[in-house]
């Protein structure tokens, strides 16, 4: 399967991690957007949030704890962050394994969509 995200769990493609476990890395964004713009993902392949079953949803808790543990790890607890998936075309999905954006590290502004 030709997925980058996969290629970065397996060590085939490099990324400077922030934190890992047996269910999930974070590891900094290539292109940040943010002072703190790292990403949250399963090491197993899940395509997009449309795809999360109900055997999931343990492993969606565990990226929850990951994003918050990392933002605290960063120094951005307490300042606050934001935690986004993109889904799809509307999305703007470009990398189809699941993945949360955690960015921070300066006042984000509000959603404009
Ligand atoms: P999406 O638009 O799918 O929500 O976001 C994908 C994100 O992955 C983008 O912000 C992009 O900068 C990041 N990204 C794409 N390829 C790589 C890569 O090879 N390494 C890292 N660290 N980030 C990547
Ligand atoms: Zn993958």
């Amino acid at each position: 399967m030709d997925c980058i995200f996969c290629k970065i769990v397996k060590g085939e493609l490099p990324s400077t991690k922030i934190l890992e476990n047996d269910k999930v890395l974070v590891f900094q964004n290539i292109n940040p957007e943010a002072p703190v713009h790292i990403l949250i993902i399963p090491k197993k392949h899940i395509e997009s949030m449309n795809d999360i079953q109900d055997e999931d949803l343990l492993l969606i808790g565990e990226m929850h704890k990951a994003a918050k543990e990392a933002a605290a790890k960063l120094g951005i607890a307490d300042s606050g962050y934001r935690l986004i998936n993109n889904c799809g075309p509307d999305g703007e999905q470009t990398v189809f394994h699941l993945h949360y954006h955690l960015m921070g590290g300066r006042r984000l502004g509000a959603l404009t969509g």
